[in-house]
């Protein structure tokens, strides 16, 4: 990827951030060279999906110079998830309601098959599979066939927060594109200019939102998800402070939710990565730059009973379970483990509980936006 020149002129698709991974489509569908695979990674909700509708717009757009122009009726009708020639698929939830855990061969079999169609309306067909690293192994064999022998006019996008969990022989077969975390302060713009949020708000927010747009957004639009970081907060000090009952009580929870509804789920260990990054700055003694301000006070009591390796050890531990659960691991051996690994201070150790510190989390929140999940 070439370096970003000064002097190019700023193309975003509408989108914020991911400047070096649009300025690479642009190029490639100005020249007529996309690839007819990529593979988009990326944290969750930092903009993955929001991409890959913005690429099936530009490919299907009615009016290519300015394409994806986000105006003209194949534009909007991709935008509101409701064009024939876009098939999202991703694991969903069975009939009785609970998280599938992989992608299986009849989601990649329906998707063949589409593929060997013309398109009804546009001029490409995009197939999006958000979640890539959930394909099943039958799944993926099938998956690598499509990619061996592309089907002409299509375009067929594989989204995943780790790119690991894929054979490599699909990673090798796809064009690779990385998305970062944006600038806090272009999200802060964009809860200004399009949510009305005010400056300090705005500020608040993309701050939390560790430069995902898409949680940014979500919070803006739900305050209950702020309020939820309050409940967490509340949380992890009293397991902290409490016994093995309490911790493993906490796992079976969360590992149900996690049958239940995965993502939100997984939000939750998010939550609590961003607190426990926030804690190791405290400790470190730069608190001004945490994500979020609100718990200082009982970081700064929490940080004086615990040593940095601890710290440290808790952020590697969690990031391992994030990976497992990814992997498909037994969601409640994982979270076990995780809790057994929570760092234990002196008992002496004060506990401030944070204001609206309500204990009560309610696991299983969707915070998917309109016609399209958040990735
Ligand atoms: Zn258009």
């Amino acid at each position: 990827m070439e370096a970003a020149s000064p002097h190019s002129p700023s193309i975003s698709w509408g989108l914020t951030g991911h400047e070096a991974a649009i300025r690479e489509l642009d190029r490639g569908l100005r020249a007529d060279r996309l690839s007819h695979a990529y593979l988009i990674t990326g944290p969750t909700h930092v903009g993955k999906m929001a991409l890959s509708i913005r690429l099936a717009q530009a490919v299907n757009c009615l009016s290519p110079e300015d394409a994806p122009c986000l105006r003209c009726s194949s534009c909007r009708r991709i935008g509101a998830g409701q064009h024939p020639d876009v098939l999202v698929v991703e694991p969903g939830s069975t009939e009785e309601g609970r998280a599938r855990r992989d992608i299986g061969i009849d989601d990649v079999r329906a998707l063949q098959h589409a593929a060997t169609l013309n398109p009804y309306e546009g001029k490409s067909r995009a197939f999006i599979v958000n979640g890539a690293e959930l394909l099943s192994e039958e799944a993926s064999n099938s998956l690598l066939k499509l990619l061996e022998e592309p089907p002409p006019r299509s375009l067929l996008l594989l989204l995943t927060t780790s790119a690991d969990g894929l054979l490599s022989t699909i990673r090798s077969r796809c064009r690779r594109i990385e998305l970062h975390p944006a600038p806090v302060v272009d999200i802060a713009v964009l809860l200004q200019q399009h949510e009305d949020l005010p400056p300090d708000e705005a500020e608040k927010v993309a701050r939390l939102s560790l430069g995902c747009p898409g949680w940014a957004i979500s919070a803006a639009r739900d305050p209950s998800i702020l309020d939820e970081r309050t409940e967490e907060a509340g949380r992890i000090l009293q397991l902290v402070h409490g016994g093995m009952e309490q911790r493993f009580a906490f796992s079976a929870e969360l590992a149900g939710s996690f049958f239940r509804e995965r993502d939100a789920a997984k939000e939750h260990l998010y939550l609590w990565l961003r607190w426990w990054r926030d804690l190791l700055l405290v400790k470190e003694g730069a608190g001004q730059y945490a994500a979020d301000s609100d718990y200082l006070i009982q970081q700064q009591e929490l940080a004086q009973g615990l040593n940095t390796a601890q710290i440290v050890g808790f952020l590697q531990t969690m990031d391992r379970t994030l990976d497992a659960l990814d992997a498909n691991a037994n969601a409640r051996i994982a979270l076990d483990v995780m809790m057994l690994k929570l760092p234990v201070p002196p008992a002496s150790a004060k506990v401030t509980e944070p204001e609206d510190g309500d204990v009560d989390p309610r696991w299983g929140r969707a915070r998917s936006g309109p016609g399209y999940p958040a990735s």
